[in-house]
């Protein structure tokens, strides 16, 4: 309910979803279902295979997506998509968001990557199951850990984020969309943008999440 209320999602679009890994499932936004009459009793619980084990609409459309990063990545213990408006311009472009400013190396220390655009056969085939494995294996292959960057744009379509709470899941998507703005801000101002110095890239992040880490909330 907080993707209308930070400007995220409009009607129906967008979906969230928490797990419970002790009892192998999560819990998932119903599919049309507008987000002021969500409630508690509305989710709909779906095993890690995306198979219905309680509730009464239909899940996300989304689901299987959701189902796959659960399975294939074993500590986050929430998603969020969303088709906010810079984050998916920036998938839109297959570009990734380049790091400018410390805003963005406050989270993480380089660009937010967009995948390619998945291929026909994956289209074709189970298209919300493939869109889980086309985020899974750039994972694999860039040598990227899902646990230290906790969002990605999904080329042509729109971004993913997660984390270890619903909140924080959530705080990455609006942290997610207010990167891309300023980015494309910044590429307005001066075509001729540089990537962030490394030596403020570290320094940014490393305040926040390194072991010596002094950067209140
Ligand atoms: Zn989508």
């Amino acid at each position: 309910m907080q993707l209308p209320k930070l400007d995220l999602v409009i009607f129906t679009f967008g979906n969230v979803s928490v797990a419970d890994r002790a009892r192998g499932v999560f819990a998932i936004k119903p599919s049309g279902v507008p987000y002021d009459t969500l409630s508690p009793d509305k989710m709909v619980i779906v095993d890690f295979k995306g198979k219905v084990i309680e509730g009464n609409l239909r899940p996300s459309s989304d689901t299987l997506t959701h189902a796959v990063l659960y399975s294939e990545w074993d500590e986050i213990a929430a998603i969020v998509h969303t088709h906010s408006t810079y984050a998916t311009a920036w998938a839109q472009s297959l570009r990734d968001i380049p790091i400018y400013g410390t805003t963005h190396a406050d989270h993480t220390t380089g660009p937010i990557p967009c995948t390619p655009p998945m291929d026909d056969k994956r289209i074709e085939g189970n298209y919300e199951f493939e869109t889980g494995y086309q985020i899974v294996d750039f994972f694999k292959n860039n040598a990227l850990d899902y646990r230290l960057l906790e969002m990605i744009l999904v080329g042509s379509h729109a971004p993913f984020t997660w984390g270890n709470s619903a909140e924080k899941a959530v705080y990455n998507s609006a942290v997610l969309e207010e990167i891309a703005r300023m980015a494309l801000l910044t590429e307005q101002i001066n075509s001729d943008s540089k990537s962030l110095q490394q030596s403020l890239i570290k320094k940014h992040f490393e305040r926040k999440h390194g072991p010596n880490s002094y950067y209140g909330q």
